[in-house]
C-alpha cells in the first residue's frame, strides 16, 4: 500500500448519543464490555459455521472455531480475536457506525443527560459493541470476511467520527505485529498470511489498567462467558494460550449441573438483554420429535416488542450447529417475547433457511413448544389473584402472594402480545385463555376467566365484557349500571387487541362472551342481588307510554339512529348506545373507520331508561303540543350525550351547543 486509503465517516445520531453515554460512563459494572465483545465473537463463529455447511471452502484449513484474548501490557491493549464470519468494508460501516439496532431510537430518546438517571437505562438496554468505550479511549477493529482476502480496519475514539481504511494486508501486520495474527497459525492457502475473522483492539483508558491483569480477565470470562460454546483462550505475553471456559453447549448440559447464575449469563448472551429471566424453561423432548429447549421470558419489556422490524429471538440449532434466528417460524408471533435456543436432533443439517419455513418437523416442534410454554405459564400463574385472602392463613401465604404478583408483572409486560394469539386460527385458544388476566368490576386487580366463571350469578350464561380506551373510564361507563345493580361481574378490556379477539373467540368453557353494549341483553333472567326491582323492570318494557316515546324519538332522530328501545340495563343514566348482536363494537368500528377500512360508522341503537326522571317527564309530555320543540331538543341532547359518553362523534356540535345553551338559559331564568 502506497497511498493512505482512509475514509472518515460520521456515526449516526443515535449511535453518537449512545457513545457519549459510554465515554462518560459512571456505570459501575464496566466488566460487561468483555462479555459483549465475546458474545459478538461467538455470534460471528455461529454465522460462519452455518455458512460453511453449504460452502465448506469458507472454513477450509481452519475449521476449529475459537475466540482468543490477548493482553499486551506494554501497548496497554486487549485484543479480542475470533475466526468467525468477519466483516467487509460495508459491514464495518453499517454494523459499527450507521445502522442502529432496533430499539436504539427509543433508548436514546430516554437519555436525559443526567448520568444518575441514565445509567439504569444501560442496564435495560444491551449496548453491545459500544460498551468497549467504557474502558477504551480508542478502539480498532481489523476484520477479514470469510472467503475474501482483503482486510479492513475500522477505528474510532468514540467521538462523533470513525475511520475505515483498506484493503490493508501489510499495514495491519505492521501496526499489530505479534498479537493479531500470532494467535492462530495462518491457513496454508492464504499466502499473504491473511486470516479471516475479526480482531477488536481496545486501547485502554489511562485509569483502566486493572483490565491488563489476566487473572482479572479470566475471572470476568468465567463469570459472564463460561457458557460460550467455542473455546475462549487467553494469552499473556509469551505464555501458551490456555482455554478459560467450559466450551460446551450449555443447553445440552443436565439441569442439575447448572446454577441460576449460569442460566442468567446464558440468557444475557442469547437474548442480548441485561435483565434477569422471569421464566427459565429447560427441557429435552425425547418423543416423536427430539429437541432440546432452553427458553426464557424476560423480566423487563424489550424495547422492540411492538417495533415493526422486531425480530423473533429464539435461535434454531440443529445438533449444536446454529442455523438461524430470523425469519424462522419456530415460535408464533404472540410468543415473540421468548428468548433462547431450540436445538433439534432430527432436522437435516444442510437445510436451507428458505425451506425451513415449510418443514413439517419444525411445525411439530413449534406446536410442542407452544404447548409447553402455555403449561408453564399456567403453573406460574396458578394462584387465583382474587382469592388471596383465602390463601392468607396457609403456611405459604407469603410465597403464593409473591407468585401472583410475579405473574401480574409478566402480564403487564406481555399480556397484550399473548392475546394476539387469540386472533390466530391455529393457536390453542382454551390454554391461551386459561393464562390470560383481565380487569373486571369485581375488584381492582386482575382476574382469570375461571375465577370469573366461579362467580357467575344464577341463570347467567355469558361472560360479559366492555371494551374501551382506559380502565378507569370503563369503570364509570353507564353501560355497567344495570350489571352493577345486580352484582353481575363485567370484564373491562382496554387493550387494542381486545377489540379483535372478542370478534373471533366466541366462548370459554361453555360460556359465551358477550359485550354489554348489545341491545338484546336481558338481565331479568339473571338472579341478581337487588331482586325486588326485577319485576318492575320487566313490566316497564310493555309500558305503552314508553313505547310511544321511543317511536317519537326515533322519528325525531331519523336516520341517525338504527332504533330507539327501552332497556333495563341503566339505573342512573337516562340513555346509552347499543349495537345489535353480531354487529361491530364501537371502538373496533371507530378504529376501522380511522384506518379507512370502513367508509363510515353505522347508525347505533339508542337505549332509554324508562325508570329515569327525564324519560318519565318526557313520556308524560308527549301529548302536549306546546312541548313539541322541547321534546325534539331534548331527544337530540340525550342522543348526543350518549354518543359523547361512548367516545363517538356527535354529528353537529354547533346544534348541540345551541340546544344546551338554550336549556341552561331557561333554567337560570326560572
Ligand atoms: P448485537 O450483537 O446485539 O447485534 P452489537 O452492538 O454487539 O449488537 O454489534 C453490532 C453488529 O456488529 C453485530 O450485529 C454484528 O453484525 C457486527 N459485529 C460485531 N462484532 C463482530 C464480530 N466480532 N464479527 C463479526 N461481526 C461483528
Ligand atoms: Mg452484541
Amino acid at each position: 500500500m502506497t497511498e493512505k486509503n482512509e475514509e472518515k465517516l460520521k456515526f449516526s445520531a443515535e449511535i453518537s448519543k449512545v457513545l457519549q453515554l459510554m465515554i462518560h460512563s459512571l456505570y459501575t459494572n464496566r466488566d460487561i464490555f468483555l462479555r459483549e465483545l465475546i458474545s459478538n465473537a461467538s455470534d460471528a463463529c455461529d454465522k460462519l459455521r452455518y455458512e460453511a455447511i453449504t460452502h465448506p471452502e469458507l472454513t477450509q484449513g481452519d475449521s476449529d472455531f475459537k475466540i482468543a484474548i490477548a493482553v499486551d501490557k506494554e501497548r496497554r491493549t486487549i485484543i479480542i480475536h475470533d475466526n468467525g464470519i468477519g466483516m467487509g468494508r460495508e459491514e464495518l460501516i453499517s454494523n459499527l457506525g450507521t445502522i442502529a439496532k432496533s430499539g436504539t431510537q427509543e433508548f436514546v430518546s430516554k437519555i436525559t443527560g443526567d448520568s444518575k438517571k441514565d445509567m439504569p437505562l444501560i442496564g435495560q438496554f444491551g449496548v453491545g459493541f459500544y460498551s468497549s468505550f467504557m474502558v477504551a479511549d480508542k478502539v480498532t477493529v481489523v476484520s477479514t470476511k470469510a472467503g475474501s482476502d482483503e482486510s479492513w480496519q475500522w477505528e474510532s475514539e468514540g467521538t462523533g467520527e470513525f475511520t475505515v481504511e483498506g484493503p490493508l494486508p501489510s499495514k495491519v501486520k505492521k501496526q499489530h505485529p505479534d498479537v493479531v495474527f500470532s494467535t492462530f497459525e495462518p491457513p496454508p492457502q492464504a499466502g499473504e498470511g491473511i486470516k479471516r475473522g475479526t480482531s477488536v483492539i481496545l486501547h485502554l483508558k489511562p485509569d483502566q489498567d486493572e483490565y491488563l491483569d489476566t487473572f482479572r480477565l479470566r475471572h470476568i470470562i468465567t463469570t459472564y462467558s463460561d457458557h460460550i460454546s467455542f473455546p475462549i483462550t487467553m494469552t499473556d505475553g509469551a505464555a501458551e494460550p490456555q482455554t478459560v471456559n467450559t466450551a460446551s453447549a450449555l443447553w445440552m448440559r443436565p439441569k442439575s449441573e447448572l446454577t441460576p447464575e449460569q442460566y442468567k449469563e446464558f440468557y444475557h448472551h442469547v437474548a442480548h438483554a441485561p435483565d434477569e429471566p422471569w421464566l427459565t424453561l429447560h427441557y429435552k423432548a425425547e418423543g416423536k420429535v427430539q429437541y432440546t429447549c432452553l427458553l426464557f421470558i424476560p423480566t423487563l419489556k424489550p424495547f422492540d416488542l411492538f417495533h415493526p422490524d422486531r425480530k423473533r429471538r429464539v435461535k434454531l440449532y440443529v445438533r449444536r450447529v446454529f442455523i438461524t434466528e430470523e425469519n424462522v417460524d419456530i415460535v408464533p408471533h404472540y410468543l415473540r417475547f421468548l428468548r433462547g435456543v431450540i436445538d433439534s436432533e432430527d432436522l437435516p443439517l444442510n437445510i436451507s433457511r428458505e425451506t425451513l419455513q415449510h418443514n413439517p418437523q419444525l411445525a411439530k416442534i413449534k406446536e410442542a413448544v407452544v404447548k409447553r410454554v402455555l403449561a408453564e405459564l399456567k403453573k406460574k400463574g396458578s394462584i387465583n389473584p382474587l382469592s388471596r385472602e383465602a390463601a392468607q392463613d396457609s403456611a405459604q401465604a407469603n410465597a403464593s402472594q409473591d407468585v401472583t404478583d410475579d405473574y401480574n408483572t409478566f402480564w403487564e409486560n406481555f399480556g397484550s402480545v399473548l392475546k394476539e394469539g387469540l386472533c390466530e386460527a391455529a393457536s390453542p385458544r382454551e390454554p391461551l385463555l386459561e393464562v390470560c388476566r383481565f380487569y373486571s368490576t369485581a375488584g381492582d386487580g386482575f382476574t382469570t376467566l375461571d375465577a370469573y366463571i366461579s362467580r357467575l350469578k344464577e341463570g347467567q350464561q355469558n361472560i360479559f365484557y366492555l371494551t374501551g380506551e382506559r380502565i378507569e373510564a370503563l369503570r364509570a361507563s353507564p353501560q355497567l349500571e344495570g350489571f352493577a345493580k345486580k352484582g353481575i361481574e363485567v370484564l373491562l378490556l382496554a387493550d387494542h387487541v381486545d377489540d379483535f379477539w372478542t370478534n373471533v373467540v366466541y366462548n370459554y368453557k361453555g360460556k359465551q362472551f358477550k359485550s354489554v353494549t348489545r341491545a338484546d341483553i336481558d338481565l331479568s333472567a339473571i338472579a341478581g342481588e337487588g331482586k325486588a326491582e326485577d319485576k318492575t323492570e320487566a313490566k316497564t318494557d310493555t309500558d305503552a307510554q314508553v313505547l310511544e316515546l321511543c317511536q317519537r324519538i326515533k322519528t325525531i332522530l331519523g336516520g341517525s339512529v338504527k332504533d330507539v328501545r327501552a332497556t333495563g340495563k341503566l339505573t342512573n343514566s337516562a340513555v346509552c348506545l347499543a349495537v345489535e348482536e353480531g354487529a361491530m363494537d364501537f371502538r373496533l368500528e371507530r378504529f376501522l373507520v380511522e384506518q379507512k377500512q370502513l367508509a363510515a360508522a353505522s347508525a347505533k341503537i339508542l337505549e332509554i331508561n324508562p325508570q329515569h326522571a327525564i324519560i318519565r317527564s318526557l313520556a308524560a309530555k308527549l301529548a302536549d303540543v306546546e312541548a313539541a320543540k322541547d321534546i325534539e331538543d331534548i331527544a337530540w341532547l340525550l342522543f348526543d350525550q350518549a354518543r359523547i359518553v361512548e367516545g363517538e362523534e356527535i354529528g353537529d356540535p354547533a346544534a348541540f351547543t345551541r340546544r344546551l345553551q338554550g336549556f341552561v338559559e331557561k333554567s337560570l331564568a326560572a
